[in-house]
């Protein structure tokens, strides 16, 4: 892989006409337009004055901020002063937080001036002492000093293994592990779905991109931002998804990136339609499994076919649906392997399976991040002795290389020796009639080890019956695979990504068959 540093190589993309519009706000009182020229200008202001920190080289630069067009310069500065970016969660609460600076020992932190008081504090305590605010609404301490800096800076060389970010994954049980991603890992990446996803160079008329997914995850921060900016295209930018706005903006656009449930609250939206949908050229899906309900009926609403992809903080993005043609798009799974990307299946000890038997997800590749910060024997865990990343999903490949996700291998339900793969059964579950989605998970049961648990939605207006749903699933799928308990809720809880918390659901019932 050639030695670029990440941000150089976005800015070789910018167009020759600087002042064009690079980014304009969607929902700040009034339209913001950014030029390439004030990317170029504010990126290399704010690289200035964390080079007039004199941090040690590589330093973690921690921010957790709300999402504006001020927080992506920072990331990009980060990455031209040759640091490292450390993007937090804006739900993290002081505990979180707590840990986060123990165990990065970030050497800069960026916070909300609202949050100054205690951030600072926590930091100061672990010997962090640059300390800066930064607002969404343009203010903010890193801002103020950055104003005094030079707007000429030239990028730190940095070599495709050195290290640009590093990602706390989302860590739904034990505690948050950070994967270390180099520049290489995501310029490679990024240039495999400028590739795969047919950008459209500005000659034939580029692309526009709705940007409104939040910046402290793969999917905002890496797969939309360096899709946009890779190709010189101008993005729409929302700082926090609005479903409606979204709607009205789509005629400008031609690209949209969501995770499943922005695609359920576009549904919602009458104004959807083909015709508000007539100029775009491009959805993708990920983060979460998209319900094959969401897929066809946004290809009846708008005309397009949903393209779903899969990947992870760890590596990036791995598989992806086709672009061309739109037909080879085949709902339900998350595609093929991305130019570059090894993917196989092997079983629990490690045994190569056959297309379409159910196992383990192991990939190699130039996108595969370096390992986890500071946790040697858990990055060792996670590869095997021939050095493929074992992902923790659970999923089979077809013969012709579609790749099915099933579920976590940590969800996985194991009852009276039996393995039950959740996704199996909740596909069961969400296709009788009033059911709107699903969570199977497994509770502590004294005779099986594990029982497994259903926790439903209806859908608007229909009643639910458990019992009846169980008896229907009877007659469907092993006994052992049926719910021993079915709870109807309002809503599955979520995290900012809009993945289901099954940790949540197992502890909430986990008293279920206590007795
Ligand atoms: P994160 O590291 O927070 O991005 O989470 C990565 C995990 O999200 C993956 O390991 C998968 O379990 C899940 N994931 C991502 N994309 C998809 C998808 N398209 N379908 C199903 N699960 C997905």
């Amino acid at each position: 892989m050639k030695d670029e540093n990440l941000f150089a190589a976005l800015r070789a993309a910018f167009p020759s006409d600087l002042d064009a519009t690079a980014i304009e706000t969607a929902d700040t009182p009034l339209p913001l337009l950014y030029t390439w020229r004030d990317l170029e200008r504010g990126t290399a202001m704010m690289a200035n004055l964390i080079e007039s920190l004199d941090l040690p080289p590589a330093s973690r630069i921690a921010v957790q901020v709300e999402k504006s067009v001020e927080a992506l310069m920072l990331y990009l500065a980060v990455l031209r002063a040759g640091h490292v970016y450390l993007p937090l969660n804006t739900a993290y609460q002081a505990s979180e937080l707590e840990y986060f600076i123990a165990n990065a020992e970030p050497a800069m932190l960026v916070c909300a001036s609202r949050h100054f008081g205690w951030v600072s504090k926590l930091a100061f305590q672990h010997g962090t002492h640059n300390v800066f605010t930064l607002d969404d609404d343009r203010t903010g301490t890193l801002l103020m000093r950055a104003a005094f800096k030079s707007d000429q800076h030239q990028p730190v060389v940095r070599r495709a293994d050195d290290l640009a970010a590093i990602i706390y994954t989302s860590g739904t049980t034990g505690r948050s592990k950070g994967a270390m991603l180099s520049h290489g890992n995501l310029l490679s990446n990024a240039r495999v779905l400028q590739d795969f996803w047919g950008w459209r160079p500005a000659a034939e008329g580029g692309d526009v991109l709705i940007h409104a997914l939040p910046i402290f995850h793969v999917h905002g921060l890496f797969v939309a931002s360096h899709g946009a900016l890779l190709n010189g295209s101008r993005m729409i930018w929302f700082s926090r998804f609005d479903a409606r706005a979204v709607v009205q903006r789509l005629p400008e656009a031609t690209v949209f990136m969501g995770v499943p449930t922005l695609y359920t609250r576009l549904l919602a939206e009458p104004g959807l339609t083909r015709q508000a949908c007539a100029g775009m050229r491009l959805f993708v899906s990920g983060s979460a499994p998209l319900l094959i309900e969401t897929f066809n009926d946004f290809r009846d609403r708008s005309g397009h076919t949903i393209l779903e992809r899969y990947g992870m903080s760890e590596t990036v993005m791995l598989t992806s649906n086709p672009y061309r043609p739109e037909s080879a798009r085949r709902g339900g799974t998350v595609g093929v392997p991305l130019p570059g990307v090894q993917l196989r299946v092997h079983s629990e000890r490690g045994a190569p399976l056959h297309a379409g038997e159910i196992g383990g997800i192991e990939v190699k590749g130039p996108n595969v991040f370096k390992g986890y910060w500071r946790m040697p024997e858990k990055t060792a865990d996670d590869f095997t002795t021939d050095l493929w990343f074992k992902t923790g999903d659970v999923g089979k490949m077809d013969h012709d290389h579609y790749v099915t996700i099933v579920g976590r291998s940590k969800d996985l339900i194991i009852t009276g020796g039996y393995n039950v793969y959740p996704a199996e059964v909740e596909g069961y579950i969400n296709e009788i009639p009033g059911v709107a989605e699903s969570a199977v998970v497994g509770v502590p049961h004294a005779d099986f080890g594990e029982a497994v648990v259903a926790v439903v939605t209806a859908r608007n207006g229909a009643t639910l019956d458990s019992v009846a749903i169980i008896a229907a699933l009877k007659n469907q799928i092993a006994n052992f695979k049926v719910p021993k308990q079915l709870i109807v809720v309002t809503e599955l809880p979520r995290n900012a990504m809009g993945k289901v918390q099954k940790n949540l659901l197992r502890e909430q019932h986990k008293g279920l068959f206590a007795a």
